[in-house]
């Protein structure tokens, strides 16, 4: 293995004009005002394994070197969209630079270079990528003209990208940075986002990413005021600015003045208040005004949340996105570390419910331990349960652990992306095969054993949630790929983040059409996509017959604000209303009334 952090260094932008004020928009996925200095983020440094292949892995090896340069095309190409929208001299400038990176990853020298290392030396992608380019980089050096000089570190810039991807490298290095620290670079994956400490890090800001990408959701896990999708974000940045970071507005602030800062420091300080004000509700229930009770539950992806979860109240866990246990990591977490992980979070929720959703790894989520690939199309391949019953063996261990954990406090199991019967019924049988070699062996189940429900976030499943809805112990409604899937809106892309729509009349409907089954069938509903922790939501899914809602806890408070204000006639009422529109926008202007006191 060498690590590529001295050959390929990464390329810095130039150096801005210090002082300049500068504000640019985005969208501001967790709230929070962060005040801090930059820390531009790259790769680090990226191990790259040295290996002589076979005769027979030669295609497969080509092929992965044709799936990363893909990959690589379509990054570049979503940044030179971004530079379009930017105008002017440095929009067209950038639009240049990006121009050249997409041409050196289509049949160039590169790319051929690339091939004729694997074929004829028969060596791994990785080492051919790193080869090829240091051969590049010695000759434009040894040319002594400044133009190709300056070209070096963009062939440096595309061969990590081509590294990163072939790797799957998380961007690791956040040790070391200065306090206040605040985040920015081009893209962050969910798997990065994890490893950020938000003891150290004030904030994050982002060029790519979606409101309902996986990073998003991270961050407002962690509480990180973010802004995710801000164009322009990189130009002339060289580290080390003081930014300000607005993740309630969508605003970024570069080399803010004093005046400004003035001013954010006071928004700041009131954020902090309203958040103090609210965790005052901690103990009061989530009951409307009629008397209604609703059960507000925590979505959480680590062990280490669950004093958040308690501290804002969560009745229980109702989405626990084990998937992030399998992340950051080149092995699989053995059972028994699944079960100490899940015992562990059993066990402090002191007797509370947990729902354990096995691994949901695929689209934005890449866990290479568990062997999911980035695929034609992410999102649409082998994912989640799907990746489940194709390798029985890791689901099998899965279950076994949760099963374990079982034994400690209320556990539920459920099972994302479920889009047909045969699906759940097989993965039934699969729990009670395991169900049965645990209690061979004397090891400790819950007894009965923990209800399995299906994640309803598929059209198609939605649609036939009538008849999951009879081998369903319970549902679990995901708002993000429900939208996602049903609007054809890919949630992680912020080009497109403005289309993307709860309100879409089509995805009210599927939530309807899904709670309705649920309690036709007699069987507990959980709304837990974002949707739930969204308070101007609130109202509506209880009209449309949700009670029970699980959300990034720090947002809890607001939605029971909601909810405590809420008269649950009315909002069924209201919600019958709305389901007779097919104008979002009107939809939009029917809820907000109604969430402005409107009867
Ligand atoms: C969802 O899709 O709404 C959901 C809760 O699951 P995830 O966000 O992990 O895909
Ligand atoms: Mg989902």
């Amino acid at each position: 293995m060498t690590a590529t952090g001295d050959t390929l260094r990464p390329k810095r932008p130039a150096a801005a004009a210090p002082g300049i004020e500068k504000t640019l928009e985005g969208l501001g996925v967790a709230r929070g005002i962060a005040i801090g200095v930059i820390h531009l983020h790259d790769a680090g440094a990226i191990s790259v394994p040295e290996l002589r292949i076979p005769a027979a892995r030669i295609e497969e090896e080509c092929a992965r070197f044709e799936e990363a340069a893909q990959r690589a095309g379509h990054q570049v190409e979503q940044l030179q969209e971004k530079a379009g929208r930017l105008g002017g001299s440095a929009g067209e400038e950038l639009g240049y630079l990006l121009d050249a990176y997409r041409q050196m990853l289509h049949g160039s020298r590169l790319v051929r270079g690339v091939e004729r290392r694997i074929r004829s030396d028969r060596i791994n992608a990785e080492s051919a990528v790193q080869q090829e380019i240091n051969e590049i980089v010695r000759g434009f050096e040894a040319m002594e003209d400044s133009y190709l000089a300056a070209r070096v570190a963009d062939i440096r810039d595309i061969g990590r990208r081509l590294l990163r991807n072939l790797t799957n490298t998380p961007y690791r290095p956040f040790t070391a940075l200065p306090k206040n620290a605040v985040i920015v670079t081009d893209e962050m994956t969910p798997a990065d986002t994890a490893l950020l400490d938000p003891g150290h890090v004030a904030g994050l800001a982002t060029v790519l990413g979606g409101a309902e990408s996986h990073t998003a959701i991270m961050a407002r896990s962690l509480g990180l005021p973010s802004v995710l999708g801000v164009a322009g974000l990189l130009k002339d940045l060289k580290g080390g600015e003081t930014i300000i970071v607005d993740g309630g507005q969508g605003r970024v602030i570069l080399n803010p003045t004093a005046a400004t800062l003035g001013i954010y420091r006071q928004k700041q300080i009131e954020f902090l208040k309203s958040r103090r004000a609210l965790s005052r509700l901690r103990d009061v229930p989530a009951e409307t005004l009629d008397g209604a009770r609703i059960l507000l539950q925590a979505n959480i992806e680590f062990p280490n949340e669950v004093v958040a979860v308690l501290d804002a109240g969560a009745e229980g866990v109702g989405l626990l996105r084990s998937e992030f246990q399998f992340m950051n990591r080149e092995d699989v977490p053995s059972e028994d570390e699944q079960y100490a992980t899940l015992r562990e979070v059993v066990e402090r929720m002191g007797g509370r419910t947990v729902t354990i959703r096995t691994f949901d790894a695929g689209g934005d989520k890449l866990a290479p331990a568990l062997g999911c690939t980035i695929g034609p199309n992410p999102s649409l391949g082998l994912r989640a349960i799907r990746l489940g019953l194709a390798r029985r063996d890791l689901l099998e261990d899965q279950l076994s652990a949760i099963l374990r954990a079982s034994a400690h406090g209320p556990v539920r199991i459920l099972i994302p992306m479920i889009a047909t019967v045969e699906e759940l019924r097989t993965t039934r049988e699969i729990m009670n095969t395991v169900i049965r070699r645990l209690k061979k062996k004397g090891v400790p189940v819950a007894d009965p054993p923990p209800p399995l429900g299906a994640m309803i976030e598929i059209p198609g499943a939605a649609l036939s949630a009538d008849a999951i809805a009879w081998h369903a112990d319970f549902f679990a409604i995901g708002t993000n790929d429900l939208t996602q899937y049903t609007l054809a809106i890919d949630r992680s892309d912020e080009a497109v983040a403005h289309l993307y729509n709860p309100l879409h009349p089509a995805v009210l409907r599927l939530i309807q059409f899904s709670a309705e089954a649920a309690l036709r069938a007699r069987i507990p509903v959980c709304v837990c996509g974002e949707m739930a922790g969204d308070p101007r939501y609130a109202a509506l899914l209880l009209g449309l017959g949700i009670r029970d809602l699980s959300m990034t806890s720090s947002n809890i408070p607001m939605v029971k604000q909601r909810i405590r204000a809420t008269n649950l006639v009315a909002a069924t009422r209201r919600a019958r209303v709305i389901m007779d529109q097919s104008d979002s926008a009107h939809i939009a202007q029917l809820v907000d009334g109604f969430n402005a006191g409107e009867p």
